[in-house]
């Protein structure tokens, strides 16, 4: 897919507020600064379109981009920050919650993985939340250009095999880095066969 156009659309803060689901959606999300923001400028070819890191106790925003006028590229607030209240973490639950229960056009949930690191349970609770609510997901290892290739290769092995112990098949994976730059064309590509099919 060549990007034509990527348009920043709106922030919110309420899922009833969302731009009507009129194109297909795929959402963003992980663990705060996994390197989301970078992954969505380095996809859209944009700089500045994702703002990096937002800040504990920041108001957590569901960000929406139109991409070649014809799908939606949703950033969504990320998890797991070191030093946030319980209160501040159950309300991020339930908005998350809401806004993938209830986003009709949602094609498919990127799922954020750093790729410097072996299993995560936060990540992997995110993921089996995705599957109580039966929403079709990949994930995408990040930051791949930080180690050697054998062991991006032995964290995602690592992370398969945590996957198989709950399902019954491992989604598709993705090893992308915003720096080289690895990993766009084929997640480009993914989003661009799930948009044709
Ligand atoms: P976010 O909080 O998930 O949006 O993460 P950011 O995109 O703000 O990235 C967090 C930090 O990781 C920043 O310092 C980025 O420059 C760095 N980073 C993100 N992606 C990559 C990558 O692919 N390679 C390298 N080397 N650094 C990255």
């Amino acid at each position: 897919m060549i990007i034509k156009s990527a348009e920043f659309v709106c922030s919110n803060t309420q899922v009833s507020k969302l731009p009507p689901p009129s194109l297909p959606e795929y959402a963003f999300i992980g663990r705060s600064n996994v390197g989301k923001s970078s992954l969505i400028n380095m996809l859209t070819g944009k700089k500045g379109l994702a703002k990096t890191s937002q800040t504990p106790g920041k108001t957590q925003l569901i960000n929406h981009f139109q991409i070649n006028n014809n799908w939606f590229l949703v950033d969504l607030p990320g998890y797991g920050f070191a030093r946030v209240s319980k209160t501040s973490a159950e309300k991020w639950g339930k908005f998350i919650r809401q806004y993938l229960s209830k986003r009709e056009n949602l094609q498919c949930v990127m799922v954020l993985v750093d790729s410097r690191l072996e299993p995560q349970k936060i990540d992997l609770q995110f993921i089996d939340s995705l599957g109580e609510l039966g929403l079709p997901f990949v994930i995408v290892f990040t930051k791949s250009d930080k180690q050697s290739k054998g062991k991006t290769a032995q964290n995602v092995q690592l992370f398969k095999n945590e996957l198989l112990k709950t399902w019954e098949e491992v989604p598709q994976l993705f090893v992308t880095s915003a720096e080289d730059k690895s990993g766009r064309e084929e997640l480009l590509e993914f989003i661009d066969s799930v948009n044709q099919s």
